[in-house]
């Protein structure tokens, strides 16, 4: 790690969202990268620089509430801690479980897991990281003895062969994506491995676009090809690892040959050949994986099969030399540090850890420690539906939409007897279930740390007045712990004693066998603690300023297993828990898009998240499209094995592989009518993680046929809400001003009377044309906007909104804005269609109209409007509109 120092001052804190773990520099009303910490370097992604947008108070939980009554702090705490109570007495301690979240804070998860584990007695404390990389945690243990990450984001920078797997960096991690563009030099090759293009396959010197699900295929082939080539480190394959020849043997008998590999990835032959050759001749090789590779039902084997490669090169924690994990949340490393993961104890020690239930129960002075492993995410839920759990809390999360098969996860919910949730936000899908609500700070008002992909831990600083009624989560399961009795072991007065607590756990008993040891960092002071700068872990010696902080680990080969060498693991190559069929013939992959985050509780509040794509949506090869007989822009419906549709606005894209379609994680029902991407999963898990498949789903498409479709736009701040159930499609943006939906439906309306619901008078600007099923409305008050309804037979006929939009932040509209209403300011619109380049805000009109003026090219355009010309993540969209005007370009 450099040594920088993080910019001082108070308002220093980290980035909420991905496990880049950026630095920024936070106001309340503005926020910029910090230049002094490591992972960033002062950069931020779109993200990040729209932070201060979403910290306000819109849908905040500001009270507890107890079935739907808003009470006292104190009464809450009661009501949890006698659920708790009497669950246990009558059911025992594994009646009761935690969901936890990635987006928790270290100090929140440490006590959490101590609460549960510690003093309740339970074992069931699983988060939703389960569901993030639990696959690389497992797969980490396997090969090293320990789960460590053992490089760090310098690698990618160094690497002169970077394989780029299951990732698309430039969406889900953008300023790591940044980073890896900017040390792009001569020579230096990147290979993609993902069955879509992406904007990160733009960059890639090889793209292998393979079958879905063949990963393992692919690195097991590498593994026989190294060997049958000569390109094996066979001094540190003998003196630092076991498990060599198994695991050849069972990659040959997988992946014979290089012909056999492409068939089964259905790649070229000599694309293989290529990256084959490749990673034998670049010593400096990192191969970084993500989502793609973890979220599977072979996840972990996927995991191994690339940590062998490395180890039997030897290019394990050396400088440009590692198999890297890119964790997906902000603190998802923070809660395995702790044992937040249900069959983890603490502080990187496991149930079967030989000695560890007595060390933390020791530590802990805890006579009633849980014994075993408890249940994993889907289980747990399963546990829950069954009613083994009866008292399950929930705290920063929203499984109702990011489970697998949310219908029965909702099922669960509904049955639990006593739902807790703890969450900043009112509604969400999952809060609509809960029994108890615990208004919990929000970022901005927490202090604690995280630590990110590379094992650095950060301060998460608090700069924002933590609302009245509000408290941090530490604090909540502090005096619910205190309320349980257990005020002896949470006596806490801040998370620096906490976060003292955790480092010191990590060197008890800790003889150097495992290596996550913080201890170093027992003796802060609180000072310290709030001067706290990055520091990467694993740490030795006293003194703040003077730890020697661990960059690479196993860079000697020695491992933290009982003999002190790495394992490779034998893989084979287990196929999708699912395989499309005559009635669900296409397979659906689901992940992020760049600009919205998880569930959207955050990010859905600042309205330019929602540029780039404003509803949810499904990418379509060009050639399932006519298949299907859809319509690009148009709405679809995909329908998978649990009978739930998704409903979204077709994309053409060829970055699809015919037969199979993609879909983003985000939507749920407080955004759209039908747009969970989890109920097109089946609720299949990798047996070893427990991690569930994510990426391969099977459904089938068909058009939704409409008569009409519509934009509602009321003021951003008012009273008026939309009922929009009973419609067939919705789906809800927020605009700079105004709150808008789109809106579609099968039958015919009568308009005036649907809008006399949300009004409750008639409008005063009409015009109506019911021949071409028209109809356009606007609601004033004096010369305020209060609302306007634009119904077109179909959507390409809807004029752009941004006019609108501007006319609700106006207090008095001029007569010619109020004129123009319904034509929607067409007159003085410049509309610049859906955003393409966030960076400098142009769109995919202005871009269209560049072209047809004469730019030619990505450079070109760049040249002329700055598009693509920055973080780059755009490019792939913008030569997608290249190439559509290169179609429509008269032969
Ligand atoms: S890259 Fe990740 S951590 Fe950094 S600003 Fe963007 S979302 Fe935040």
């Amino acid at each position: 790690m450099k040594n920088r120092r993080t910019t001082p001052g108070s308002n220093a804190t980290t980035c909420p969202y991905c496990g880049v773990g950026c630095g920024v520099l936070a106001k309340p009303d503005a926020v910029q990268g910090d230049l002094g910490h490591p992972a960033n370097n002062g950069r931020l992604c779109v993200k990040g620089s729209a932070l201060h947008e979403t910290v306000t108070g819109h849908d905040r939980l500001l009270a507890p509430r107890v079935a739907g009554h808003t009470v006292e702090w104190s009464e809450a705490i009661d009501r949890v801690a006698e659920a708790i109570r009497v669950s246990v007495r009558d059911h025992g301690p594994e009646s009761v479980a935690f969901y936890l979240s990635g987006q928790l804070l270290t100090e929140d998860y440490y006590i959490a897991n101590k609460l549960a584990k510690g003093f309740i007695g339970t074992p069931h404390v699983d988060t939703n990281s389960r569901l993030c990389m639990s696959s690389a945690v497992a797969a980490h243990k396997r090969a090293f003895g320990e789960d460590c990450v053992p490089g760090c984001y310098e690698d990618l920078e160094l690497a002169d062969l970077l394989v780029l797997a299951g990732s698309n960096a430039a969406w889900t991690h953008p300023v790591l994506y940044q980073r890896i563009k900017a040390s792009h030099r001569p020579g230096r090759k990147v290979v993609a491995i993902d069955p879509r293009q992406t904007a990160t396959t733009e960059m890639a010197d090889l793209h292998l676009q393979l079958r879905p699900g063949t990963d393992t295929l692919l690195f097991n082939g590498l593994l026989v090809w190294l060997h049958d080539h000569g390109a094996l480190a066979t001094q540190y394959l003998e003196q630092h690892c076991n498990g060599f020849e198994e695991t050849l043997s069972v990659a040959r008998a997988c992946a014979p040959s290089i012909l056999a590999v492409a068939r089964g990835c259905d790649l070229r032959a000599a694309d293989v050949e290529r990256f084959y050759r490749w990673f034998a001749e670049t010593d400096r090789t990192v191969t970084a994986f993500s989502q793609g590779i973890n979220q599977s039902v072979a996840g972990t084997d996927k995991a191994n099969a690339i940590i062998n490669c490395h180890l039997a090169t030897g290019r394990v924690g050396r400088p440009g030399a590692s198999p890297f994990s890119l964790t997906g949340q902000p603190n998802a490393m923070g809660g395995r540090e702790v044992g937040g993961l249900a069959n983890t104890l603490a502080a990187h020690m496991d149930y079967d850890t030989p000695g560890a239930v007595q060390r933390v129960a020791d530590f802990w002075h805890s006579e009633k420690l849980a014994a075993g492993p408890g249940y994993k995410a889907v289980d747990l839920f399963e546990a829950v539906h069954r009613g083994d759990i009866r008292v399950l809390w929930v705290m920063g999360t929203n499984p109702a939409v990011s489970l697998p098969d949310n219908a029965r996860v909702r099922e669960a919910l509904a049955r639990c007897e006593t739902l807790i949730v703890s969450d900043c936000v009112a509604q969400t899908d999952t809060t609509a279930f809960a029994d108890i609500l615990l208004p919990a700070a929000g970022w901005g008002e927490k202090d604690g740390t995280v630590t990110n992909s590379e094992r650095c831990i950060s301060r998460q600083r608090r700069f924002l007045p933590v609302p009245e009624g509000v408290r941090p989560d530490w604090r909540i399961i502090r005096d619910i712990a205190q309320a349980l009795g257990y005020g002896h072991a949470f006596d806490y007065q801040e998370p620096a004693e906490i976060f003292r607590e955790h480092a010191a756990l990590s060197g008890y008993g800790n003889g150097g066998e495992r290596v996550f040891d913080i201890s170093a960092l027992a003796k802060l002071s609180s000072t310290e603690y709030d001067r706290l700068q990055p520091v990467q872990w694993p740490l030795t010696g006293g003194n703040p300023g003077a730890w020697l902080q661990t960059r690479r680990l196993f860079s000697d080969g020695r491992f933290p297993t009982p003999d002190g060498r790495a394992r490779l693991v034998p893989v084979s190559n287990l196929p999708p828990g699912q395989q499309p069929d005559a009635r669900h013939p296409l397979i659906v992959n689901t992940g992020r898009i760049r600009d919205q985050w998880h569930t959207m509780t955050r990010t859905a509040l600042a309205p330019r998240l929602f540029a780039h794509r404003s509803e949810p949506f499904i990418e379509v090869h060009p050639k399932d499209i006519a298949t299907f007989g859809l319509i690009e822009g148009a709405l679809a419906t995909l329908t998978g094995h649990a009978r739930k549709g998704f409903t979204g606005r077709v994309r053409a894209s060829p970055a699809q592989r015919p037969g199979e379609v993609f879909v983003p994680i985000h939507w749920n029902r407080q955004f759209a009518s039908s747009a969970l991407a989890s109920d097109l999963i089946a609720p299949v898990v990798d047996p070893i993680s427990g991690q569930p498949e994510a990426k391969f789903g099977v459904a089938s498409l068909r058009p939704l046929i409409t008569r009409w479709q519509a934009r509602l736009m009321l003021p951003a701040a008012g009273g008026t809400a939309l009922d929009a159930r009973s419609l067939d499609y919705w789906s809800h943006q927020a605009l700079p001003h105004s709150r808008s939906w789109w809106l579609a439906g099968r039958r015919s309306m009568d308009w005036r009377e649907w809008a006399q619901q949300i009004f409750a008078r008639e409008p005063e600007l009409v015009m109506q044309d019911s021949a071409r099923r028209r109809f356009r409305a606007a609601w004033l008050t004096g010369n305020r906007l209060d609302g306007v309804l634009l119904v077109e037979p179909c959507v390409q006929t809807t004029p752009d909104l941004g006019w609108l939009d501007d006319c609700f932040g106006s207090e008095n509209l001029t007569p010619e804005q109020r004129r123009s209403l319904l034509a929607a300011g067409s007159i003085d619109a410049e509309p610049t269609g859906p955003l393409v380049c966030s960076c400098f805000q142009v769109g995919e009109r202005q871009i269209n109209q560049a072209i047809e003026d004469g730019a030619a090219s990505v450079e070109a355009l760049g040249q002329r409007l700055q598009c693509g010309s920055n973080c780059g993540s755009c490019i792939p969209e913008i030569r997608g509109l290249l190439a559509k005007s290169a179609d429509r370009e008269p032969a």
